[in-house]
């Protein structure tokens, strides 16, 4: 079962996770599916206590050691973009990466419409708690590591779609060559100063067509330095 267990947790956000998802309407988000997810997913047992109140707002907030949790928006276009025209009948995306598991919080959103999730985090602590948090909702289609995440997870490639939530300077050669035929790759490129553009790399053989989705602001993607 992919679906996270709520029992337990409670259901007092679920009005302000109604208003997150008429935001998300609002700001142009059309696939029923992430909706739909991102409407039943807690996105408040991903944060600190003192910050959990501000769960449902359509912001980036800070997770420790530096890092962020991704703004509901973002990680519902990113979500989006993976999924491309994909159908219903066509069940959920088989084998999806993501590099920078962070809190969990994109990870948990994408287990709900994949078959298998591998995620690769490089701060361990970070790693601990997305762990905990994806257990505490029962997502158990999930694997992850603590590694440099620009070298991808070969071992279980090529996958259908690789979603990354931190920006290199450019793209990972390693993450196109383990993009599957029509798998599609999200990720945010560019410098925290220089400005940033999330592009959506869809491999067609050995042709890989890009597209920028938005101007966007992400924490670095650090290369070869695995942290704690
Ligand atoms: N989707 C996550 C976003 C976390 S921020 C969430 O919503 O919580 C991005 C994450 O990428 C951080 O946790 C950071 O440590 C991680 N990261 C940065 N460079 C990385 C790399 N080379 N490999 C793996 N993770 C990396």
């Amino acid at each position: 079962m992919n679906t996270p267990n709520l029992a337990g947790i409670g259901m007092t956000s679920q009005r302000t996770r109604e208003r997150m998802i008429a935001s998300l309407l609002e700001k142009g988000i059309k696939n029923w599916a992430v909706l739909d997810v991102m409407r039943t997913t807690p996105r408040h047992i991903f944060l600190d206590e003192a910050l959990s109140h501000r769960a449902y707002e359509d912001t980036s907030l800070p997770i420790g050691y530096s890092q962020t949790i991704s703004q509901p928006f973002v990680v519902a276009r990113m979500t989006e973009a993976v999924l491309g025209n994909r159908s219903p009948e066509q069940g959920k995306l088989p084998r999806v990466l993501e590099i920078g598991t962070g809190c969990g919080y994109q990870t948990a959103v994408i287990a709900q419409l994949a078959e298998r999730v591998w995620t690769v985090e490089r701060i361990q602590p970070l790693l601990e708690k997305a762990r905990r948090n994806l257990s505490l909702l029962s997502v158990r289609n999930v694997r992850s590591k603590h590694d440099d995440g620009s070298l991808g997870w070969p071992e279980h490639g090529p996958f259908d779609a690789i979603i990354a939530a931190a920006a290199p300077q450019q793209v990972p050669p390693d993450l196109l060559s383990q993009l599957a035929d029509g798998g599609r790759l999200v990720i945010p490129v560019g410098s925290e100063r220089g400005g940033q553009e999330l592009l959506l790399i869809v491999r067609e053989g050995e042709n890989f067509h890009r597209q920028v989705l938005e101007a966007v602001n992400f924490v670095p993607l650090y290369l070869g330095q695995v942290q704690y």
